[in-house]
């Protein structure tokens, strides 16, 4: 077994939510859950070979994902999650009540709800709030992760009008990496070094020609396959700086986002208007 720090995994890209440079690139209106036979296929391909210390399901927004809590059950059997192991579940909270047995499911595999704290705007935190006093009084195990003055771009743009900020400095772009450093991303039975690598395809896919052609080095990212050998896994994982860093920029562009609210409409004409400034 080859010991990785993180691996995560969209349960689903569907987002209630439009955040401003979204690493996951899941803000502007996807609708694609992930089945329950999907994510079991592509984690026997690897629960023999690698052993996570931590365990991420995410997307988009989990909730959306009527199979949640098999899911959840599902993750802790399949991977056989131990005590030294984190099992997590990344959410913003707000469609918490909304999931009949997500407490139970929580609670029953020992699995943290980490709550993504997104912006400081009124209407979102007054949302925030009622969820994270439902989320208490449920007793599951909980964090919240407090972004509100964290977020990192590592792109500009909206949807389709999307465009790399890049660096002529890699190692300075890996060093400043905006989703940390080793979360490494499973999809599609693949494992890819980081979120913005790993769901490109899909903005490609979803807007093809209309999609920058500055992104096209970038599409050509070899994520590691099933197929790899077990020299090959180990020495993906080891990697640091890698070229295809440059897609980031080279220092860390933190900002404070706006309502991650706003419709995709709203969010599209305000977030292009930003780009053009
Ligand atoms: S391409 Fe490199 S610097 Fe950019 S997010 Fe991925 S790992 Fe980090």
């Amino acid at each position: 077994m080859i010991q990785v720090p993180h691996l995560e995994w969209h349960v689903t890209h569907s987002c209630n939510f439009t955040c401003q440079g979204c690493g996951h690139y899941t803000n502007d209106g996807y609708r694609e859950n992930i089945s329950l036979q999907t994510l079991k296929d592509w984690y026997l391909l690897w629960n023999k070979r690698i052993r996570p210390r931590e365990l991420s399901m995410l997307g988009g927004e989990p909730f959306l994902n009527k199979e949640i809590v098999d899911i959840i059950y599902m993750t802790k059997e399949v991977w056989d999650v131990k005590e030294d192991q984190k099992l997590e579940l990344v959410s913003n909270g707000l469609l918490f009540d909304r999931v009949k047995g997500i407490d139970r499911a929580l609670i029953d595999t020992n699995c943290v709800l980490t709550i993504t704290k997104h912006s400081a705007d009124p209407d979102y935190i007054k949302l925030f709030d009622k969820s994270i006093e439902s989320i208490k009084d449920s007793g599951v195990n909980y964090m919240i992760h407090d972004a509100t003055d964290y977020w990192l771009k590592s792109y500009n743009g909206y949807g389709s009008s999307i465009e790399p900020i890049t660096s002529d400095n890699y190692i300075k772009s890996w060093d400043n990496c905006p989703v940390g450093q080793e979360n490494f991303i499973l999809q599609d039975a693949m494992i890819y070094k980081c979120s913005p690598l790993a769901y490109l395809p899909l903005q490609k896919k979803k807007y093809g020609d209309l999609l920058s052609s500055k992104w096209d080095s970038y599409l050509k990212y070899m994520p590691l396959d099933p197929s790899a050998s077990d020299l090959e896994v180990f020495e993906f994982f080891i990697r640091t700086a890698e070229t295809v860093c440059s897609m980031c920029p080279s220092s860390k562009n933190m900002f404070k986002k706006d309502s991650p609210l706003h419709s995709p409409n709203y969010a599209k004409k305000f977030q292009t208007e930003i780009k053009k400034n």
